[in-house]
């Protein structure tokens, strides 16, 4: 069911609550292919219905939106006063600001702005048993004692529901510009290092094989770099020549600027790290550090291709996140190879998580990988806010 208001909201859950009803609950749904499909769903509730700009009160670089709202949605309604928030999430169109912080998704213009958890400034959440819950407010300093916005954010909607989020607002980067250039593997390990020493450091900057055409620039060679900068007029045109400069002095000749468009080029490479060959693709997300960032992906690649199926490689040079979907063309084939292919993955990196692809392979894999060393602190503050097992049970980690 769609909620269409609070109260609504607060309802359903208190019911199935005492009910012993186990409730799943939908955003856009854009990364429901993360962790495992629910064990057990009696009730769906879809928060896309609470989709309302609360406040922007643009002098103070703060506003409050519903958290059905779309990430697209709400960013077009602050750039009528020349603001946004760093949210950088796949399918933003259609993904929603609850889920997206529900899901935690870490995104690329991270060590530039921040994550998008940093820009909540403030939140209500519905219980399990119903109860509303506020923390924060709408001052961009006002945390005294536990900041609890911070524990739901990547709980994946298993402690509470979102139903609306603060946060700080930014001004929009007078300019944006994506220099995309091929990249042969050889050359890899030098225009990493080049691109990490510029001193105009880059909004996002990606190392790309496959995609085709998902994500721009041509896929002939075995890879490109597409790096993508904001900034005022003078800055881009100085980044511009440091990248031409750092790419040349790694054996890159030749970079296309792409002006018109960049944001657009930025939005799907987002959108590629979920993109989805029906039946027949995983996609594994890796953390880690930035400086072994190829390595990480070159080892994961190399153990997919051993099994015989075929990879797009997709890394973030600025973060370290790793991102190989593993396919075939042929969905049979594709379910025999990957079974033994995800045990040698997980054997190699134990916290490796699957984030999009095949349901059937999905519900047959751990797909969170390796639990954490707090799982039972986890477990405990699961136990705490919904001891019934009401929300999103056995979704996250560690079957939580
Ligand atoms: C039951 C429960 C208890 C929690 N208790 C706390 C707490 O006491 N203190 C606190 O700060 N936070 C707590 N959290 C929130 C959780 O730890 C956060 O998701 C985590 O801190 C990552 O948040 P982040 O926003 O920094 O995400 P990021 O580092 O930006 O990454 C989040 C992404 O990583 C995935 N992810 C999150 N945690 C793990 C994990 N353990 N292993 C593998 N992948 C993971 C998520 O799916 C998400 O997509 C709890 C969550 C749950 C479900």
């Amino acid at each position: 069911m769609i909620v269409k208001s609070i109260d609504a909201l607060r309802e359903t859950l208190e019911r199935c609550d005492r009910e012993g009803l186990k409730v799943l609950i939908e955003g856009g749904k854009t990364l429901a292919g993360m962790g495992p499909a629910l064990p057990r769903a009696d009730v769906s509730i879809a928060t896309t219905g609470l989709n309302k700009m609360l406040a922007h009160e643009s002098a103070d670089l703060t506003c409050s939106a519903q958290s059905g709202m779309r990430v697209a949605h709400l960013n077009e309604a602050l750039a009528k006063h020349g603001q946004f928030v760093p949210i950088d999430v796949p399918l933003r169109k259609k993904a929603t600001i609850g889920g997206s912080l529900a899901a935690g998704w870490p995104g690329p213009r991270r060590h530039f702005y921040g994550r998008a958890r940093d820009f909540v400034i403030g939140s209500q959440v519905c219980l399990a048993d119903g109860t509303l819950a506020s923390a924060g407010g709408m001052v961009v300093k006002n945390v005294s004692g536990y900041n609890m916005d911070k524990l739901y954010i990547g709980s994946f909607g298993t402690l509470a529901v979102f139903t609306h989020l603060n946060f700080k607002t930014l001004p929009i980067p007078k300019k944006r510009r994506a220099l995309i250039a091929p990249l042969p593997e050889a050359t890899r390990p030098r225009a990493i290092a080049q691109i990490a020493s510029m001193a105009v450091v880059p909004a996002a900057a990606f190392c790309v094989e496959g995609f085709g055409k998902n994500v721009d620039g041509s896929d002939d060679i075995d890879g490109r770099v597409l790096l993508y900068f904001e900034g005022t007029e003078e800055l881009l045109e100085r980044a511009t020549l440091d990248a031409r400069s750092a790419l040349g002095k790694a054996g890159v000749p030749e970079t296309t600027i792409i002006d018109t468009g960049a944001s657009e080029s930025f939005d799907r490479t987002l959108d590629a790290c979920i993109a989805n060959k029906r039946g027949r693709s995983i996609t594994y997300r890796l953390f880690g550090l930035p400086g072994t960032v190829e390595e990480r992906a070159v080892r994961l690649r190399d153990a997919c291709n051993r099994h015989e199926l075929f990879t797009d490689v997709l890394f973030d040079v600025m973060n370290g996140d790793v991102f190989v979907r593993a396919s075939e063309r042929d969905a049979t084939r594709f379910s025999e190879k990957i079974a033994t292919c995800h045990a040698e993955l997980r054997e190699l990196e134990p916290r490796c998580a699957i984030v999009a692809g095949d349901s059937a392979a999905r519900a047959s894999f751990e797909p969170w990988g390796a639990v954490p060393p707090g799982i039972e602190k986890m477990r405990a503050l699961k136990a705490r806010f919904d001891p019934h097992g009401t929300l999103n049970p056995g979704r996250f980690i560690g079957g939580i």
